[in-house]
Formats: C-alpha cells, sequence, structure tokens
C-alpha cells in the first residue's frame, strides 16, 4: 500500500502547536505500520484487532484528553487530531478509542468516585481493562430517556434487570457503564464483566464496523454493590455529557476517513489511463476531486475551531452537534465520490473505499442521527424544541 499523504490545501498544519502536530504524527506513522495491514482481514473476518489493543496503551490514546491516573492529558486538538488518525485507519478502530475515553473513561473520571478512578482508569489507560458504554436499547435510540432498563435498591445493592443494543465494545469489555432508572430517574451504574446476571450477545452480520465489536448486554436480576453507582450525576445529562465528548471526536475522526479516501482516489485518477490519458485529465474527475478536497478543508476548519472553542472553555454541545453533522456527512459524500472515481475497482477491499463509506453508514447514524444533531441546532438558533 502507497504512503498516505494527509490532504492540507490550506495548510492548516500552521495553526497546529508543535505538540499538536507531534501528537498526531506519531499516531499517523503508528496506523500506517501496525493497523494498515491487518485491517482488511480483519474487516473480511468481522473481527477487532484486540492484540493492538496494548499498543493503543502505549500511545497514550486511551482517555487521552484526561488528567491523571495515568492518562495522558493532551490538549483538546491534540486529542481530536489523533481521533483523525485512527480513523483514517478505520472508523472501528476510531471508535474503540472513543468509546474507552469519552464513554468510559470520562464518566469514571466526572462522575465517579475516587476509588472507582483509581480502580479504574490507570489500568483503563494502559488497555489493561476494556469498557463499553450501555445507553441505547432496541426499542430507545434517538430517545433514551424512555429506556426501560431498570435499577432497584435492595440492601446493600443494586438490582438491575433489561437489556442495551447496539453496544461497542460490549462482548470484549471488562466493565460496561450502565445507563438505567433508578426510581425514575437516569443513572450510571459500572456492571463488572461476570457478575452474575450479566450476559453478552455478539450482533452478527454487519455490512458496516466489521472490525468492531457490537454487542447486546442482558441483564437478569443483576445485583451489583451500591458502591458501583456512580454518584455525582442524574437524569439524561449524565450520558449525554459523555456523548458530547464522543461527538466532538467523531468530529475531528470522520475529517480522517474522508482524507484517506480522498488520497486514494487522487492517486489513481492520476494513474488509471482511459482513453490514452489519466482520468484526472477529465474535467468532471477533477470537479469531483475539487469538492472533496473543498469540504475536507471545511471540516478541517470547523474541527480546528472546535477544538479552540473547547480549550477556552466556550464550547456549547450544539457546536459539537454542527461538526459531528457536517463532517460525517462530508465524509460519505466524499466516500461516494471517491468509489466513482475508483470504477468498478472501487466495489473491491482491496481498496479502502468502500469500507470506509459502509463504516460511516454507522457513524453518521450513531452517537446522534444527522437529523437529530440538525434538530440540536435549529433548537439553539431558534429557540423552539422540535426534537419531541
Ligand atoms: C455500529 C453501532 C455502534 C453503536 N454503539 C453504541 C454504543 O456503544 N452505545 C450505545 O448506547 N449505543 C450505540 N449505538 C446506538 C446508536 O447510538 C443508535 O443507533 C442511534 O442513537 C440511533 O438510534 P436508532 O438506531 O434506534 O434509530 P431511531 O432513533 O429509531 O431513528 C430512526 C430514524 O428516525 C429518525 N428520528 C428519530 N427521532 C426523530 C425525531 N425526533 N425527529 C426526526 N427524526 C427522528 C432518525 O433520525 C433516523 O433517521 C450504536 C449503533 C451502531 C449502528
Amino acid at each position: 500500500m502507497s504512503e498516505f499523504k494527509a490532504a492540507d490545501f490550506y495548510q492548516i498544519d500552521d495553526l497546529f502547536t508543535d505538540e499538536e502536530r507531534m501528537a498526531r504524527d506519531s499516531v499517523r506513522e503508528w496506523v500506517s505500520a501496525e493497523f494498515m495491514p491487518v485491517i482488511e482481514e480483519h474487516n473480511r473476518a468481522g473481527t477487532f484487532p484486540a492484540d493492538l489493543i496494548p499498543g493503543l496503551g502505549e500511545m497514550g490514546v486511551l482517555g487521552a484528553s484526561l488528567e491523571g491516573y495515568d492518562c495522558a492529558g493532551m490538549s483538546p486538538v491534540a486529542y481530536g487530531l489523533i481521533l483523525q488518525e485512527l480513523e483514517r485507519g478505520d472508523s472501528g478502530l476510531r471508535s474503540f478509542v472513543s468509546v474507552q475515553g469519552s464513554l468510559c473513561m470520562y464518566p469514571i473520571h466526572t462522575y465517579g468516585t475516587e476509588e472507582q478512578r483509581q480502580k479504574y482508569l490507570p489500568k483503563m489507560a494502559a488497555g489493561e481493562l476494556i469498557g463499553c458504554f450501555g445507553l441505547t436499547e432496541a426499542d430507545f435510540g434517538s430517545d433514551p430517556g424512555g429506556m426501560i432498563t431498570r435499577a432497584v435498591d435492595d440492601g446493600d445493592s443494586y438490582v438491575l434487570n433489561g437489556s442495551k443494543f447496539w453496544i461497542t465494545n460490549g462482548c470484549i469489555a471488562d466493565v460496561a457503564i450502565v445507563w438505567a432508572k433508578l426510581d425514575g430517574d437516569i443513572r450510571g451504574f459500572l456492571v463488572d464483566k461476570g457478575t452474575p446476571g450479566f450476559s453478552t450477545n455478539t450482533i452478527k452480520n454487519k455490512f458496516s464496523l466489521r472490525a468492531s465489536v457490537t454487542s447486546e448486554l442482558v441483564f437478569e436480576d443483576c445485583r451489583i454493590p451500591k458502591a458501583n453507582l456512580l454518584p455525582n450525576v442524574s437524569g439524561l445529562k449524565g450520558p449525554l455529557g459523555c456523548l458530547s465528548q464522543a461527538r466532538y471526536g467523531i468530529a475531528f475522526g470522520t475529517v480522517g476517513a474522508a482524507m484517506a479516501v480522498y488520497d486514494e482516489a487522487l492517486r489513481y485518477a492520476q494513474n488509471r489511463i482511459q482513453f490514452d490519458r489519466p482520468i484526472a485529465r477529465f474535467q468532471l474527475v477533477q470537479n469531483k476531486l475539487v469538492w472533496m478536497v473543498n469540504e475536507i478543508t471545511k471540516g478541517q476548519m470547523l474541527a480546528w475551531r472546535l477544538g479552540r472553542l473547547k480549550e477556552t472553555g466556550r464550547l456549547h454541545h450544539s457546536h459539537v452537534s454542527l461538526a459531528k453533522r457536517n463532517n460525517c456527512w462530508m465524509a460519505l459524500e466524499c466516500c461516494r465520490l471517491a468509489r466513482d472515481i475508483l470504477g468498478a475497482n472501487g466495489i473491491t477491499d482491496e481498496y479502502q473505499t468502500m469500507r470506509h463509506m459502509c463504516n460511516l453508514e454507522s457513524v453518521i447514524t450513531y452517537e446522534g442521527t444527522h437529523d437529530i444533531h440538525a434538530l440540536i441546532v435549529g433548537r439553539e438558533i431558534t429557540g423552539e424544541n422540535a426534537i419531541e
């Protein structure tokens, strides 16, 4: 596979600090050396390359934006850029890191007790413990507040009943962050693997995010100690706070997927000969490549600005929605154009475009669908709630 050349039409590199560029470049090299050689076989087999998890831990990308507890404490932009590089490899790889860091380590760090932080975070940062985040249920996706999973207070424990669906990392997780109603309020619970009454099932036959584990979590009279409640948050703002962190990462990550397919389509267009000339010489092909670099440049600027707003404490969740929505759509459109440029070759997995395209059908749906994010931004600018 030829070496990846990252699009930077507007010299956006200049906007990053040395630390941010270094973090990005080291992950870029790791993805090229360790991940690209194995992704095709894992995508075919529908498996996650779990043997690479310790390497992710060593690079400091797990919970990279968190402070203390052996976490790297990276700046928001450096964190975003490493997710961009991971998703340049595959959205499944970025999903693994987002779930571990933003959806599992973040709530333990932010809503947990000191004992919970000490117990879980250093091992999670090292990749020795894997987490999953259980919010969605089969009948409650965009409307998680309707969840039916319940916790009941019973002496020195809580008893959980219900199930969660579409849960990334579920079957490989050592600990699940489970959102359930306790006396009508949504609360977060830590459920360790092996707890009696807790089981998982793999969701098979996916066309999308094949190199990522997606699962069902089932709780049948699952008794957990009271010490496993995340005490410092209640209500939907608990899970939504985590999702805001993860959506921030997706806004950067999807730029990486778009950069990957643009790079592939550009090279292909320069080398593929039809009518005795490279197809890059045809105006219609150039128009597609220009659309891609145009939208990638806008997506890079959105992500960069998002990061600077976050680092100066001015980030609103609707800012994240706008960037998540735009960049998922932009990356998916880039895949469709790239696949067109690749012609018939584009439908095989000898090229990465179709894999990215299939992955992005999940990414545009999970963590708030494209339309739900439109409604979040719409609510912010009009003051009118059209979601419910
Ligand atoms: C591969 C994968 C991994 C996932 N990982 C996780 C995970 O780790 N943890 C987790 O908790 N969840 C996870 N999810 C679930 C994901 O977050 C949900 O799929 C998502 O929230 C959408 O819910 P839904 O699929 O039930 O769709 P629905 O909510 O049923 O939506 C279906 C359609 O209706 C539209 N719609 C719904 N409500 C409205 C409205 N008010 N106005 C206008 N249109 C509306 C939607 O935009 C969409 O087009 C994952 C999903 C996938 C595919």
